[in-house]
Protein backbone atom coordinates (compact mmCIF):
# COMPACT_ATOMS: atom_id res chain seq x y z
CA UNK A 1 0.00 0.00 0.00
CA UNK A 2 1.17 3.61 -1.00
CA UNK A 3 0.42 5.95 1.96
CA UNK A 4 -1.44 4.53 4.81
CA UNK A 5 -3.44 7.79 5.74
CA UNK A 6 -3.66 8.78 1.91
CA UNK A 7 -7.13 8.38 1.32
CA UNK A 8 -7.95 10.51 4.64
CA UNK A 9 -5.21 13.28 2.78
CA UNK A 10 -5.88 13.62 -0.16
CA UNK A 11 -8.64 14.43 -2.43
CA UNK A 12 -9.87 12.86 -5.70
CA UNK A 13 -8.24 14.98 -8.76
CA UNK A 14 -10.33 15.18 -11.88
CA UNK A 15 -7.57 15.75 -15.18
CA UNK A 16 -7.26 18.86 -16.08
CA UNK A 17 -9.10 19.71 -19.57
CA UNK A 18 -8.69 22.83 -22.47
CA UNK A 19 -12.19 25.42 -21.82
CA UNK A 20 -14.88 24.16 -24.46
CA UNK A 21 -15.05 27.84 -26.20
CA UNK A 22 -10.76 26.82 -27.02
CA UNK A 23 -11.52 23.28 -27.74
CA UNK A 24 -14.19 23.54 -29.84
CA UNK A 25 -11.99 25.27 -32.43
CA UNK A 26 -9.92 22.28 -33.27
CA UNK A 27 -10.15 18.69 -33.06
CA UNK A 28 -7.52 17.92 -31.34
CA UNK A 29 -7.37 15.70 -27.90
CA UNK A 30 -8.22 18.29 -24.70
CA UNK A 31 -7.43 16.43 -21.79
CA UNK A 32 -4.02 16.59 -20.18
CA UNK A 33 -2.76 13.82 -18.29
CA UNK A 34 -1.77 14.07 -14.67
CA UNK A 35 1.46 15.96 -13.49
CA UNK A 36 4.04 13.21 -11.91
CA UNK A 37 3.43 14.81 -8.82
CA UNK A 38 -0.09 14.64 -8.88
CA UNK A 39 -0.47 11.23 -9.86
CA UNK A 40 1.80 10.31 -7.66
CA UNK A 41 -0.79 11.78 -4.74
CA UNK A 42 -3.77 9.85 -6.34
CA UNK A 43 -1.87 6.87 -6.47
CA UNK A 44 -1.48 7.38 -2.65
CA UNK A 45 -5.17 7.30 -2.42
CA UNK A 46 -5.28 3.68 -3.18
CA UNK A 47 -6.04 1.41 -0.21
CA UNK A 48 -4.31 -1.65 -1.56
CA UNK A 49 -7.66 -3.50 0.02
CA UNK A 50 -7.53 -6.97 0.33
CA UNK A 51 -9.66 -8.21 -1.98
CA UNK A 52 -9.35 -5.42 -4.83
CA UNK A 53 -13.18 -4.84 -6.54
CA UNK A 54 -11.30 -2.64 -9.08
CA UNK A 55 -9.31 -5.39 -10.80
CA UNK A 56 -12.34 -7.85 -10.75
CA UNK A 57 -14.59 -4.69 -12.39
CA UNK A 58 -11.68 -4.22 -14.75
CA UNK A 59 -12.45 -6.36 -17.99
CA UNK A 60 -9.02 -7.00 -18.60
CA UNK A 61 -8.03 -7.50 -14.78
CA UNK A 62 -5.73 -4.91 -14.22
CA UNK A 63 -3.56 -5.04 -11.34
CA UNK A 64 -4.68 -1.97 -10.28
CA UNK A 65 -3.32 -1.91 -6.77
CA UNK A 66 0.19 -2.96 -7.64
CA UNK A 67 0.60 -0.17 -10.08
CA UNK A 68 -0.99 2.60 -7.68
CA UNK A 69 1.38 1.53 -5.07
CA UNK A 70 4.52 1.71 -7.69
CA UNK A 71 3.51 5.25 -9.28
CA UNK A 72 3.01 6.54 -5.64
CA UNK A 73 6.66 5.16 -5.24
CA UNK A 74 7.84 6.85 -7.86
CA UNK A 75 8.61 3.57 -9.66
CA UNK A 76 6.89 4.43 -13.19
CA UNK A 77 8.74 1.88 -15.17
CA UNK A 78 7.86 -0.86 -12.75
CA UNK A 79 4.48 0.34 -13.35
CA UNK A 80 4.33 0.48 -16.55
CA UNK A 81 5.41 -2.91 -16.96
CA UNK A 82 2.38 -4.08 -14.81
CA UNK A 83 0.37 -2.18 -16.85
CA UNK A 84 0.98 -3.96 -19.86
CA UNK A 85 0.93 -7.77 -18.48
CA UNK A 86 -2.75 -7.71 -18.58
CA UNK A 87 -3.87 -4.52 -21.56
CA UNK A 88 -1.98 -4.09 -24.54
CA UNK A 89 -2.76 -0.90 -25.07
CA UNK A 90 -3.46 1.13 -21.86
CA UNK A 91 -3.25 4.69 -23.96
CA UNK A 92 -6.98 3.79 -25.46
CA UNK A 93 -8.84 2.64 -22.37
CA UNK A 94 -6.54 5.42 -20.45
CA UNK A 95 -8.58 8.12 -22.70
CA UNK A 96 -11.86 6.28 -23.50
CA UNK A 97 -12.32 3.20 -21.23
CA UNK A 98 -15.34 4.50 -18.96
CA UNK A 99 -14.11 3.08 -16.00
CA UNK A 100 -15.87 0.48 -14.53
CA UNK A 101 -12.93 -0.53 -12.34
CA UNK A 102 -14.05 2.72 -10.50
CA UNK A 103 -17.23 2.20 -10.02
CA UNK A 104 -15.85 -1.13 -8.16
CA UNK A 105 -13.27 0.61 -5.79
CA UNK A 106 -13.71 0.02 -2.28
CA UNK A 107 -13.17 4.23 -1.73
CA UNK A 108 -16.35 4.63 -4.15
CA UNK A 109 -18.30 2.80 -1.09
CA UNK A 110 -18.44 6.09 0.91
CA UNK A 111 -15.93 8.63 -0.77
CA UNK A 112 -14.67 9.54 -3.99
CA UNK A 113 -13.13 6.55 -6.07
CA UNK A 114 -9.37 6.79 -6.57
CA UNK A 115 -8.62 8.13 -10.15
CA UNK A 116 -7.91 4.52 -11.42
CA UNK A 117 -8.02 5.69 -15.10
CA UNK A 118 -6.45 8.90 -14.71
CA UNK A 119 -3.29 7.19 -13.12
CA UNK A 120 -3.43 4.41 -16.10
CA UNK A 121 -3.11 7.66 -18.34
CA UNK A 122 -0.48 9.27 -16.89
CA UNK A 123 1.92 5.75 -16.96
CA UNK A 124 1.55 5.29 -20.79
CA UNK A 125 1.82 8.70 -21.51
CA UNK A 126 5.33 8.90 -20.04
CA UNK A 127 5.73 5.38 -20.78
CA UNK A 128 5.68 6.70 -24.29
CA UNK A 129 7.80 10.11 -23.89
CA UNK A 130 10.54 8.35 -22.10
CA UNK A 131 10.58 5.46 -24.96
CA UNK A 132 9.96 2.50 -22.34
CA UNK A 133 7.87 1.06 -24.67
CA UNK A 134 9.62 -1.09 -26.78
CA UNK A 135 8.55 -4.03 -29.51
CA UNK A 136 8.19 -7.30 -27.95
CA UNK A 137 9.98 -9.69 -30.94
CA UNK A 138 9.13 -13.63 -30.13
CA UNK A 139 12.36 -15.21 -29.82
CA UNK A 140 11.09 -18.14 -31.56
CA UNK A 141 8.86 -18.91 -34.81
CA UNK A 142 6.65 -21.73 -35.05
CA UNK A 143 5.80 -21.88 -38.49
CA UNK A 144 2.29 -21.40 -38.13
CA UNK A 145 0.31 -18.70 -40.37
CA UNK A 146 -3.08 -16.59 -38.31
CA UNK A 147 -5.20 -14.46 -40.16
CA UNK A 148 -7.36 -12.07 -37.96
CA UNK A 149 -9.92 -9.87 -39.93
CA UNK A 150 -10.72 -6.75 -38.62
CA UNK A 151 -8.22 -4.51 -37.35
CA UNK A 152 -10.37 -2.91 -33.95
CA UNK A 153 -9.67 -3.18 -30.76
CA UNK A 154 -9.90 -6.83 -30.47
CA UNK A 155 -8.02 -7.62 -33.69
CA UNK A 156 -5.12 -5.57 -33.06
CA UNK A 157 -4.72 -7.13 -28.90
CA UNK A 158 -5.23 -10.41 -30.86
CA UNK A 159 -2.48 -10.43 -33.39
CA UNK A 160 -0.23 -8.63 -31.41
CA UNK A 161 -0.62 -11.41 -28.78
CA UNK A 162 -0.51 -14.36 -31.52
CA UNK A 163 2.87 -12.71 -33.12
CA UNK A 164 4.02 -12.15 -29.57
CA UNK A 165 3.80 -16.27 -29.53
CA UNK A 166 5.68 -16.72 -32.25
CA UNK A 167 2.94 -17.13 -35.44
CA UNK A 168 3.03 -15.96 -38.54
CA UNK A 169 0.03 -12.93 -38.21
CA UNK A 170 -1.79 -11.33 -41.14
CA UNK A 171 -4.11 -8.45 -40.22
CA UNK A 172 -6.98 -8.05 -42.77
CA UNK A 173 -8.82 -4.94 -42.41
CA UNK A 174 -11.24 -4.07 -45.26
CA UNK A 175 -11.13 -0.13 -44.59
CA UNK A 176 -8.00 2.30 -45.44
CA UNK A 177 -6.24 2.73 -42.41
CA UNK A 178 -6.55 0.02 -39.37
CA UNK A 179 -8.21 0.76 -36.27
CA UNK A 180 -11.67 -0.23 -36.42
CA UNK A 181 -14.16 1.99 -34.36
CA UNK A 182 -11.25 3.82 -33.04
CA UNK A 183 -9.83 4.85 -36.10
CA UNK A 184 -13.01 5.78 -37.86
CA UNK A 185 -15.78 5.70 -35.27
CA UNK A 186 -14.17 7.61 -31.87
CA UNK A 187 -13.53 10.91 -32.81
CA UNK A 188 -9.78 12.49 -32.77
CA UNK A 189 -10.63 14.90 -29.88
CA UNK A 190 -11.35 12.02 -27.69
CA UNK A 191 -8.33 9.63 -29.29
CA UNK A 192 -5.69 11.11 -31.57
CA UNK A 193 -4.92 8.59 -33.91
CA UNK A 194 -1.16 8.47 -33.75
CA UNK A 195 -2.26 6.36 -30.74
CA UNK A 196 -2.52 3.90 -33.07
CA UNK A 197 -0.31 4.81 -35.53
CA UNK A 198 2.44 4.11 -32.93
CA UNK A 199 1.03 1.04 -31.88
CA UNK A 200 0.82 -0.45 -35.65
CA UNK A 201 4.57 0.50 -35.92
CA UNK A 202 5.28 -1.24 -33.02
CA UNK A 203 3.45 -4.17 -34.29
CA UNK A 204 4.94 -4.84 -37.32
CA UNK A 205 8.34 -4.63 -35.63
CA UNK A 206 6.72 -7.52 -34.18
CA UNK A 207 6.43 -9.38 -37.14
CA UNK A 208 2.42 -8.26 -37.59
CA UNK A 209 2.02 -7.81 -41.56
CA UNK A 210 -1.31 -4.98 -42.55
CA UNK A 211 -3.36 -5.91 -45.09
CA UNK A 212 -5.52 -2.48 -45.41
CA UNK A 213 -8.10 -2.07 -47.91
CA UNK A 214 -9.06 -5.92 -48.08
CA UNK A 215 -12.94 -7.32 -47.62
CA UNK A 216 -13.08 -10.95 -46.61
CA UNK A 217 -16.54 -12.58 -47.55
CA UNK A 218 -18.08 -13.70 -50.67
CA UNK A 219 -17.06 -12.11 -54.09
CA UNK A 220 -20.71 -10.21 -54.68
CA UNK A 221 -20.70 -8.76 -50.98
CA UNK A 222 -16.64 -7.36 -51.43
CA UNK A 223 -17.61 -5.91 -54.67
CA UNK A 224 -20.57 -4.13 -53.62
CA UNK A 225 -19.01 -2.92 -50.78
CA UNK A 226 -16.14 -1.78 -53.05
CA UNK A 227 -18.97 0.12 -55.30
CA UNK A 228 -19.08 2.99 -52.17
CA UNK A 229 -15.33 3.64 -51.95
CA UNK A 230 -13.02 6.24 -53.50
CA UNK A 231 -10.15 3.59 -53.25
CA UNK A 232 -9.10 0.25 -55.06
CA UNK A 233 -10.29 -2.99 -52.59
CA UNK A 234 -8.56 -6.46 -52.45
CA UNK A 235 -11.63 -9.20 -52.07
CA UNK A 236 -10.57 -12.43 -50.15
CA UNK A 237 -12.82 -15.46 -49.38
CA UNK A 238 -12.92 -17.14 -46.62
CA UNK A 239 -12.35 -20.42 -48.53
CA UNK A 240 -8.84 -18.34 -49.82
CA UNK A 241 -7.89 -17.53 -46.24
CA UNK A 242 -8.74 -21.38 -44.84
CA UNK A 243 -6.21 -22.43 -47.68
CA UNK A 244 -3.40 -20.46 -47.01
CA UNK A 245 -3.74 -20.25 -42.97
CA UNK A 246 -3.58 -22.67 -39.65
CA UNK A 247 -6.48 -20.36 -38.40
CA UNK A 248 -8.15 -17.24 -38.64
CA UNK A 249 -9.85 -15.16 -36.23
CA UNK A 250 -13.27 -13.01 -37.18
CA UNK A 251 -12.91 -9.52 -35.26
CA UNK A 252 -15.22 -7.59 -37.55
CA UNK A 253 -17.06 -5.90 -35.12
CA UNK A 254 -21.04 -5.31 -35.04
CA UNK A 255 -21.38 -2.91 -37.63
CA UNK A 256 -25.34 -3.29 -38.40
CA UNK A 257 -26.71 0.63 -36.88
CA UNK A 258 -30.21 0.22 -35.71
CA UNK A 259 -32.48 2.31 -38.08
CA UNK A 260 -35.38 4.27 -37.48
CA UNK A 261 -38.00 3.34 -40.54
CA UNK A 262 -40.35 5.80 -39.94
CA UNK A 263 -42.85 8.32 -42.26
CA UNK A 264 -39.98 10.13 -43.97
CA UNK A 265 -36.64 8.02 -43.14
CA UNK A 266 -35.98 9.12 -47.06
CA UNK A 267 -35.42 12.52 -46.51
CA UNK A 268 -31.92 14.09 -47.20
CA UNK A 269 -30.35 15.22 -44.12
CA UNK A 270 -31.34 12.01 -42.01
CA UNK A 271 -27.91 9.65 -41.68
CA UNK A 272 -26.77 6.95 -39.80
CA UNK A 273 -24.35 8.36 -36.65
CA UNK A 274 -21.32 6.34 -38.47
CA UNK A 275 -21.51 7.92 -41.72
CA UNK A 276 -21.08 11.60 -39.86
CA UNK A 277 -18.35 10.14 -37.85
CA UNK A 278 -16.36 8.02 -40.27
CA UNK A 279 -16.22 11.12 -42.58
CA UNK A 280 -15.05 13.82 -40.14
CA UNK A 281 -12.50 11.07 -38.61
CA UNK A 282 -11.28 10.87 -42.73
CA UNK A 283 -11.26 14.89 -43.32
CA UNK A 284 -9.28 15.04 -40.08
CA UNK A 285 -6.94 12.55 -41.40
CA UNK A 286 -6.10 14.31 -43.70
CA UNK A 287 -8.39 12.73 -47.07
CA UNK A 288 -10.47 15.55 -49.36
CA UNK A 289 -14.37 13.99 -49.19
CA UNK A 290 -16.77 15.03 -52.06
CA UNK A 291 -19.84 15.53 -49.78
CA UNK A 292 -19.26 15.68 -46.40
CA UNK A 293 -22.46 15.85 -44.05
CA UNK A 294 -22.03 19.08 -42.84
CA UNK A 295 -23.52 20.14 -39.00
CA UNK A 296 -22.23 23.95 -39.97
CA UNK A 297 -24.73 26.71 -39.24
CA UNK A 298 -27.31 23.36 -38.80
CA UNK A 299 -30.11 22.99 -35.95
CA UNK A 300 -29.17 19.21 -35.65
CA UNK A 301 -31.06 16.45 -33.78
CA UNK A 302 -29.05 13.02 -32.35
CA UNK A 303 -31.01 10.19 -31.86
CA UNK A 304 -29.86 8.15 -28.94
CA UNK A 305 -28.02 8.72 -25.66
CA UNK A 306 -24.81 6.71 -25.66
CA UNK A 307 -21.40 7.36 -26.47
CA UNK A 308 -22.09 7.75 -30.56
CA UNK A 309 -25.04 10.30 -29.32
CA UNK A 310 -22.19 12.01 -27.43
CA UNK A 311 -19.55 11.90 -30.19
CA UNK A 312 -21.85 13.32 -32.71
CA UNK A 313 -23.01 16.45 -30.34
CA UNK A 314 -19.28 17.21 -29.90
CA UNK A 315 -18.76 16.91 -33.58
CA UNK A 316 -21.94 18.63 -34.25
CA UNK A 317 -20.36 21.84 -32.18
CA UNK A 318 -16.91 21.65 -33.87
CA UNK A 319 -18.61 22.01 -36.98
CA UNK A 320 -20.25 24.92 -35.95
CA UNK A 321 -24.10 23.89 -35.61
CA UNK A 322 -26.88 26.53 -34.92
CA UNK A 323 -28.23 24.27 -32.00
CA UNK A 324 -27.74 20.31 -30.83
CA UNK A 325 -30.34 18.33 -29.57
CA UNK A 326 -30.22 14.98 -27.89
CA UNK A 327 -32.94 12.65 -27.64
CA UNK A 328 -33.01 9.87 -25.66
CA UNK A 329 -36.13 6.85 -25.16
CA UNK A 330 -35.11 5.90 -21.70
CA UNK A 331 -36.25 8.17 -18.86
CA UNK A 332 -33.99 10.32 -17.36
CA UNK A 333 -31.44 8.40 -14.23
CA UNK A 334 -30.66 9.94 -11.10
CA UNK A 335 -27.79 12.61 -10.44
CA UNK A 336 -26.28 10.22 -8.44
CA UNK A 337 -26.34 6.39 -7.96
CA UNK A 338 -28.11 4.79 -4.47
CA UNK A 339 -24.49 3.18 -3.79
CA UNK A 340 -25.35 0.98 -0.98
CA UNK A 341 -27.05 -0.59 -3.94
CA UNK A 342 -25.17 -0.64 -6.84
CA UNK A 343 -21.52 -0.78 -5.67
CA UNK A 344 -19.33 -2.56 -6.93
CA UNK A 345 -21.02 -2.86 -9.84
CA UNK A 346 -21.92 0.06 -12.45
CA UNK A 347 -24.64 1.77 -11.52
CA UNK A 348 -27.38 3.76 -14.00
CA UNK A 349 -26.82 7.32 -12.92
CA UNK A 350 -27.02 10.58 -15.47
CA UNK A 351 -23.89 10.96 -17.17
CA UNK A 352 -22.66 14.71 -18.95
CA UNK A 353 -20.46 13.47 -21.21
CA UNK A 354 -17.13 16.42 -22.29
CA UNK A 355 -19.08 16.94 -25.76
CA UNK A 356 -22.31 17.64 -23.44
CA UNK A 357 -20.62 20.21 -21.56
CA UNK A 358 -19.42 22.07 -24.81
CA UNK A 359 -23.17 22.42 -25.75
CA UNK A 360 -26.65 20.49 -25.51
CA UNK A 361 -30.31 20.28 -24.86
CA UNK A 362 -30.95 16.71 -23.72
CA UNK A 363 -34.13 14.92 -23.84
CA UNK A 364 -35.77 11.98 -22.16
CA UNK A 365 -38.16 9.68 -22.69
CA UNK A 366 -39.21 10.57 -26.01
CA UNK A 367 -39.95 9.04 -28.82
CA UNK A 368 -39.85 9.82 -32.84
CA UNK A 369 -42.62 9.58 -34.90
CA UNK A 370 -41.84 10.86 -38.08
CA UNK A 371 -39.13 13.15 -40.25
CA UNK A 372 -41.05 16.16 -41.98
CA UNK A 373 -39.64 17.95 -44.83
CA UNK A 374 -39.76 20.44 -47.94
CA UNK A 375 -38.13 19.64 -51.08
CA UNK A 376 -36.93 16.30 -49.83
CA UNK A 377 -35.09 17.74 -47.16
CA UNK A 378 -35.59 17.67 -43.57
CA UNK A 379 -37.15 20.60 -41.80
CA UNK A 380 -38.42 18.96 -38.47
CA UNK A 381 -39.17 15.85 -36.45
CA UNK A 382 -42.37 14.94 -34.76
CA UNK A 383 -41.93 13.58 -31.38
CA UNK A 384 -43.94 12.63 -28.59
CA UNK A 385 -43.30 11.73 -24.54
CA UNK A 386 -43.62 7.77 -22.92
CA UNK A 387 -43.77 6.39 -20.34
CA UNK A 388 -43.23 3.08 -18.44
CA UNK A 389 -46.66 0.97 -17.77
CA UNK A 390 -47.20 -2.48 -16.42
CA UNK A 391 -48.70 -4.48 -19.42
CA UNK A 392 -52.17 -6.06 -17.98
CA UNK A 393 -52.10 -8.80 -20.15
CA UNK A 394 -48.34 -10.12 -19.52
CA UNK A 395 -47.67 -7.95 -16.31
CA UNK A 396 -43.90 -7.11 -17.35
CA UNK A 397 -43.58 -2.54 -18.01
CA UNK A 398 -43.61 -1.08 -21.30
CA UNK A 399 -43.06 2.09 -22.86
CA UNK A 400 -46.06 3.99 -24.20
CA UNK A 401 -46.69 6.92 -25.41
CA UNK A 402 -48.30 9.80 -23.46
CA UNK A 403 -51.46 10.62 -24.78
CA UNK A 404 -51.61 13.83 -26.55
CA UNK A 405 -47.65 14.77 -25.73
CA UNK A 406 -46.88 15.06 -29.40
CA UNK A 407 -44.25 18.50 -29.93
CA UNK A 408 -42.34 19.28 -33.14
CA UNK A 409 -38.18 19.72 -33.16
CA UNK A 410 -37.04 21.76 -35.66
CA UNK A 411 -34.16 20.23 -37.51
CA UNK A 412 -32.24 19.68 -40.65
CA UNK A 413 -29.70 17.73 -39.68
CA UNK A 414 -30.71 14.05 -37.91
CA UNK A 415 -28.51 11.67 -37.12
CA UNK A 416 -29.07 8.12 -35.99
CA UNK A 417 -26.97 7.20 -33.08
CA UNK A 418 -29.50 4.30 -31.12
CA UNK A 419 -26.69 1.71 -31.32
CA UNK A 420 -25.97 -1.33 -33.75
CA UNK A 421 -28.12 -4.67 -33.84
CA UNK A 422 -25.54 -6.67 -34.74
CA UNK A 423 -22.54 -7.49 -37.24
CA UNK A 424 -23.35 -7.93 -40.51
CA UNK A 425 -24.72 -10.89 -41.25
CA UNK A 426 -23.35 -11.19 -45.08
CA UNK A 427 -19.96 -11.63 -43.46
CA UNK A 428 -20.76 -14.68 -41.05
CA UNK A 429 -23.00 -16.27 -43.43
CA UNK A 430 -19.59 -16.39 -45.89
CA UNK A 431 -17.65 -17.64 -43.23
CA UNK A 432 -20.90 -20.41 -42.64
CA UNK A 433 -20.56 -19.29 -39.06
CA UNK A 434 -23.87 -19.72 -36.78
CA UNK A 435 -25.55 -17.21 -35.17
CA UNK A 436 -27.26 -16.51 -31.39
CA UNK A 437 -30.35 -15.36 -30.83
CA UNK A 438 -28.91 -11.85 -31.51
CA UNK A 439 -27.46 -12.43 -34.47
CA UNK A 440 -23.81 -12.38 -33.05
CA UNK A 441 -21.00 -15.00 -33.84
CA UNK A 442 -21.76 -18.34 -31.86
CA UNK A 443 -18.37 -18.34 -29.51
CA UNK A 444 -17.68 -19.43 -25.75
CA UNK A 445 -15.19 -17.57 -24.06
CA UNK A 446 -13.39 -20.65 -23.04
CA UNK A 447 -11.99 -21.36 -26.58
CA UNK A 448 -13.76 -18.34 -28.83
CA UNK A 449 -14.20 -21.16 -31.61
CA UNK A 450 -16.97 -20.99 -33.82
CA UNK A 451 -18.87 -24.28 -35.75
CA UNK A 452 -16.33 -24.15 -38.02
CA UNK A 453 -13.12 -25.88 -37.68
CA UNK A 454 -10.05 -23.66 -37.37
CA UNK A 455 -12.17 -20.57 -37.42
CA UNK A 456 -12.70 -18.26 -34.16
CA UNK A 457 -14.55 -14.88 -33.30
CA UNK A 458 -13.97 -12.37 -30.41
CA UNK A 459 -14.65 -8.23 -29.62
CA UNK A 460 -18.38 -7.08 -30.57
CA UNK A 461 -18.94 -9.60 -33.50
CA UNK A 462 -18.86 -11.82 -30.96
CA UNK A 463 -20.42 -9.97 -27.72
CA UNK A 464 -22.29 -7.60 -29.39
CA UNK A 465 -21.88 -3.76 -29.27
CA UNK A 466 -19.80 -3.12 -26.07
CA UNK A 467 -16.19 -1.06 -25.21
CA UNK A 468 -12.93 -0.92 -26.14
CA UNK A 469 -11.41 -2.42 -22.61
CA UNK A 470 -13.82 -5.34 -23.90
CA UNK A 471 -12.86 -5.76 -27.44
CA UNK A 472 -8.91 -5.96 -25.46
CA UNK A 473 -9.84 -8.68 -23.04
CA UNK A 474 -11.57 -10.56 -26.01
CA UNK A 475 -8.74 -10.16 -28.30
CA UNK A 476 -6.11 -11.32 -26.04
CA UNK A 477 -8.16 -14.30 -25.12
CA UNK A 478 -8.75 -15.75 -27.86
CA UNK A 479 -5.09 -15.62 -28.81
CA UNK A 480 -4.43 -17.55 -26.04
CA UNK A 481 -7.31 -20.38 -27.48
CA UNK A 482 -5.83 -19.77 -31.06
CA UNK A 483 -2.02 -20.40 -29.31
CA UNK A 484 -3.46 -23.55 -27.57
CA UNK A 485 -5.61 -25.21 -30.65
CA UNK A 486 -2.18 -24.80 -33.07
CA UNK A 487 0.85 -25.70 -30.37
CA UNK A 488 -1.47 -27.98 -27.71
CA UNK A 489 -0.88 -25.79 -24.62
CA UNK A 490 0.15 -21.79 -24.36
CA UNK A 491 2.12 -19.77 -22.33
CA UNK A 492 -0.18 -16.39 -23.32
CA UNK A 493 -2.03 -14.79 -20.26
CA UNK A 494 -5.84 -15.42 -20.02
C1 LIG B 1 -19.01 6.35 -32.17
C2 LIG B 1 -18.57 5.35 -31.17
C3 LIG B 1 -17.97 5.79 -30.00
C4 LIG B 1 -17.53 4.86 -29.07
N1 LIG B 1 -16.92 5.33 -27.95
C5 LIG B 1 -16.43 4.45 -27.05
C6 LIG B 1 -15.76 4.90 -25.90
O1 LIG B 1 -15.63 6.10 -25.67
N2 LIG B 1 -15.25 3.98 -25.04
C7 LIG B 1 -15.36 2.64 -25.28
O2 LIG B 1 -14.84 1.83 -24.49
N3 LIG B 1 -16.02 2.17 -26.37
C8 LIG B 1 -16.55 3.04 -27.25
N4 LIG B 1 -17.22 2.58 -28.35
C9 LIG B 1 -17.34 1.12 -28.57
C10 LIG B 1 -16.02 0.54 -29.11
O3 LIG B 1 -15.49 1.38 -30.10
C11 LIG B 1 -16.24 -0.88 -29.66
O4 LIG B 1 -16.84 -1.67 -28.67
C12 LIG B 1 -14.92 -1.53 -30.07
O5 LIG B 1 -14.23 -0.75 -31.03
C13 LIG B 1 -15.15 -2.93 -30.64
O6 LIG B 1 -13.94 -3.45 -31.07
P1 LIG B 1 -13.87 -4.61 -32.17
O7 LIG B 1 -12.42 -4.79 -32.43
O8 LIG B 1 -14.65 -5.79 -31.72
O9 LIG B 1 -14.61 -4.05 -33.46
P2 LIG B 1 -14.44 -2.71 -34.33
O10 LIG B 1 -13.73 -1.65 -33.59
O11 LIG B 1 -15.80 -2.42 -34.83
O12 LIG B 1 -13.51 -3.16 -35.54
C14 LIG B 1 -13.95 -4.08 -36.50
C15 LIG B 1 -13.12 -3.90 -37.76
O13 LIG B 1 -13.38 -4.99 -38.64
C16 LIG B 1 -13.41 -4.51 -39.97
N5 LIG B 1 -14.18 -5.45 -40.78
C17 LIG B 1 -15.48 -5.79 -40.62
N6 LIG B 1 -15.85 -6.68 -41.55
C18 LIG B 1 -14.76 -6.91 -42.32
C19 LIG B 1 -14.53 -7.72 -43.48
N7 LIG B 1 -15.50 -8.47 -43.99
N8 LIG B 1 -13.30 -7.74 -44.02
C20 LIG B 1 -12.29 -6.97 -43.49
N9 LIG B 1 -12.47 -6.17 -42.42
C21 LIG B 1 -13.69 -6.15 -41.83
C22 LIG B 1 -14.09 -3.16 -39.84
O14 LIG B 1 -13.84 -2.34 -40.95
C23 LIG B 1 -13.48 -2.64 -38.55
O15 LIG B 1 -12.29 -1.90 -38.83
C24 LIG B 1 -17.70 3.47 -29.29
C25 LIG B 1 -18.34 3.04 -30.45
C26 LIG B 1 -18.77 3.97 -31.38
C27 LIG B 1 -19.46 3.51 -32.61
S1 LIG C 1 -8.96 -0.48 -18.60
FE1 LIG C 1 -10.80 0.64 -17.96
S2 LIG C 1 -11.64 -0.66 -16.36
FE2 LIG C 1 -9.53 -1.31 -16.64
S3 LIG C 1 -8.28 -0.11 -15.16
FE3 LIG C 1 -8.29 1.05 -17.10
S4 LIG C 1 -10.00 2.48 -16.89
FE4 LIG C 1 -10.29 0.88 -15.33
Amino acid sequence: MGKTTGFLEYQRLSEAAEEPKKRLKHWREFVLHLTEDEARQQGARCMDCGIPFCNNACPVNNIIPDWNDLVYRNRWREALDVLHLTNNFPEFTGRICPAPCEAGCTLNINDDAVGIKSIEHAIIDRGWAEGWVEPQRATHKTGKKVAVVGSGPAGMACAQQLARAGHAVTLFEKNDRIGGLLRYGIPDFKLEKQQIDRRVAQMQDEGVTFQTSTYIGDTEAGEAYAATLNHALTIKTPKELEDEFDAVVITGGAETPRDLPLPGRELAGVHFAMDFLRQQNKVVAGDRLKDQISAAGKHVLVIGGGDTGSDCVGTSNRHGAKSVTQLELMPQPPESENKPLTWPYWPTRLRTSSSHEEGCDRDWAVTTKSFVGKNGKVEKVIAARVEWVRDDATGQMKLQEVEGSEFEIKADLVLFAMGFVSPVQKVLDAFGVERDNRGNARANTDDYRTNVDKIFAAGDVRRGQSLVVWAIREGRQAARAVDEFLMGASELPR
